[in-house]
């Protein structure tokens, strides 16, 4: 269905269905790990994606685990302990292939940790200062 790599592609992963929702997270950790304003997920159901090679995991909280790639860094996913029934894959990592797939942003969540110098552009997505699924 949709497929994406890390930026070295060491790490390659194809889903079987398309994501269910894109949020983008301003949370200070997500802007560190990526090094962005703010990082993009596209949420698919648990086991509906394939990896080729496991990315290496990092326990970011008590709340969530990460992974990246361990040959050039790239962010690759996310999962939330309390949202068993969701990945999240950074939008970014994304094969060129998906438009049409991709939902709209449907919020921006974590604002209250917002880069101060980054301005956000009017969307229609939902603004949430903290979590919200
Ligand atoms: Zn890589
Ligand atoms: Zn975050």
């Amino acid at each position: 269905m949709a497929s994406g790599s890390c930026a070295c592609k060491y790490i390659k992963y194809t889903t079987s269905v398309p994501p269910t929702r894109l949020s983008n997270c301003h949370c200070t950790t997500c802007r560190k790990q990526s090094g962005a304003p703010y990082l993009a997920f596209v949420h698919f159901p648990t086991g509906t994606i394939q990896w080729q090679t496991n990315p290496t995991e990092w326990k970011s909280s008590d709340t969530a685990s990460r992974t990246f790639c361990p040959r050039c860094g790239s962010v690759l996913s996310m999962k939330v302990y309390s949202m068993p029934d969701v990945e999240e894959v950074a939008a970014g990592t994304l094969d060129d292939d998906v438009k049409g797939l991709i939902p709209p942003p449907s919020a921006h969540i974590f604002l209250a940790e917002k880069a101060s110098w980054y301005e956000l552009p009017e969307d229609g997505a939902e603004r949430f200062d903290e979590w919200s699924q």
